[in-house]
């Protein structure tokens, strides 16, 4: 899927069809590839631009806090990497966890059950299924992918680990953070301005004596 032109610039109408199709695939506008292909003053690859658009874009879902939308790019991204580019998508696809397991603190749970991707699933991946990790404990360790996973999905060499979480119910935060808020900002500001007062008034007591 790469392109021959003789002018630096690339236009609209020069797209072939192969690299339409793939854009087409991916819900890329093909303007907006040949926007992001322009600003490049090397040749650069077809692959390596559009890997760019959907890596920007779930950058820019993430950060507004559109997590599903976000994961869903990345979801494309990482078999865009395994199919087109028949590379290793283990860190778009941590990625896209690192998002799911930020969704479900979102939604208040605690806990996230790690499911293995059913009969498919490697033996490692086995292995780990139905373990129940603390979503704080799994964004430090970032169990999943697998890193031992094997299931080589796309037959490209690559193991492409399909075990998810999913949030455990009965794990939902109790917490209140409103009132542990305002205990502290009782213990920071009224108690030494209480004892202040208090050593105020006791000195002009006694001056007054
Ligand atoms: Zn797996």
């Amino acid at each position: 899927m790469s392109i021959q032109h003789t002018s630096s610039e690339l236009k609209l109408s020069e797209l072939d069809k192969e690299v339409r199709d793939i854009l087409e695939r991916y819900a890329i506008s093909p303007k907006q590839f040949v926007k992001f292909k322009n600003q490049f003053t090397t040749k650069t690859a077809d692959n390596y631009i559009i890997k760019m658009i959907l890596d920007s874009e779930a950058r820019t879902y993430g950060s507004k806090g559109h997590l599903e939308d976000a994961i869903s790019v990345y979801n494309k991204l990482a078999t865009f990497i395994a199919t087109e580019d028949k590379n290793n998508p283990i860190e778009t696809i941590r990625n896209m966890h690192r998002l799911s397991l930020r969704q479900y603190s979102r939604l208040g749970y605690n806990k996230v059950r790690i499911q293995n991707c059913g009969a498919a699933g490697c033996r490692e991946c086995k292995a780990i299924s139905d373990k129940i990790v603390d979503i704080s404990e799994a964004l430090k360790k970032m169990p999943l992918p697998n890193p031992l996973c094997s299931f080589d999905l796309y037959r490209n060499g690559h193991s492409y680990c399909r075990c998810s979480y999913e949030p455990v119910a009965g794990s939902i935060k109790t917490t209140n953070k409103k009132n542990k808020y305002d205990y502290s900002l009782f213990r920071k500001y009224l108690v030494p301005a209480a004892i202040l007062i208090l050593i105020i008034t006791t000195v002009f007591y006694f001056i007054n004596l």
